[in-house]
């Protein structure tokens, strides 16, 4: 459906606003005019930024920031970003971290919940709508995961 690109980031940041106050971080949105609104599928987009930005909140220390962007890429696509300033992910797990069940060292994400699906599941869906994904990080600054999507209705597609 036709989608308002700010509120549903907005959104997305209300449904995790008590996690958010709690670890006293900073949230920001920001969403480039050209990409206002997109012909999306909420729920399915929903469950991608639930995911990014839960990860995002796990990984990232008290007092932290989580950036969330809108712009149109290149190819004229969709890209949506969430940036943490958080713990980061090692350069040899970076590779991996789309994989089903993968988490980085066991150690550090015990005692965080969670069955390291996030990002496969992310992963899936992004595809499935024709766009894709991906992460930089940079270990101890912060991660930043972008995802691209169509911003019209695809021919043969009832969104
Ligand atoms: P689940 O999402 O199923 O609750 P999870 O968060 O462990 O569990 P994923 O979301 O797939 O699983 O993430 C996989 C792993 O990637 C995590 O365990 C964590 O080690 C690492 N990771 C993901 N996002 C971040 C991030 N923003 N900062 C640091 N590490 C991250
Ligand atoms: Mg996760």
């Amino acid at each position: 459906q036709q989608t308002d690109i700010s509120e549903m980031l907005e959104d997305v940041a209300d449904r995790f606003s008590f996690q958010i106050r709690q670890k006293r971080i900073h949230i920001s949105t920001v969403v480039h005019k050209d990409v206002a609104s997109a012909w999306l599928d909420r729920d399915q987009i929903d469950q991608v930024l639930g995911n990014l930005v839960s990860n995002a909140l796990k990984y990232t220390p008290e007092g932290g920031t989580i950036s969330l962007q809108a712009v149109k890429s290149e190819d004229g696509m969709l890209a949506i970003s969430v940036r943490d300033s958080g713990i980061g992910i090692p350069k040899k797990d970076i590779e991996r971290i789309f994989e089903r069940f993968y988490r980085v060292d066991k150690a550090r994400s015990r005692n965080m919940g969670g069955t390291g699906l996030g990002l496969s599941i992310a992963r899936e869906i992004v595809k499935a709508h024709g766009g894709s994904i991906s992460l930089q990080s940079e270990l101890n600054e912060g991660s930043l995961v972008t995802f691209t999507l169509p911003l019209h209705q695809q021919r043969g597609s009832e969104g």
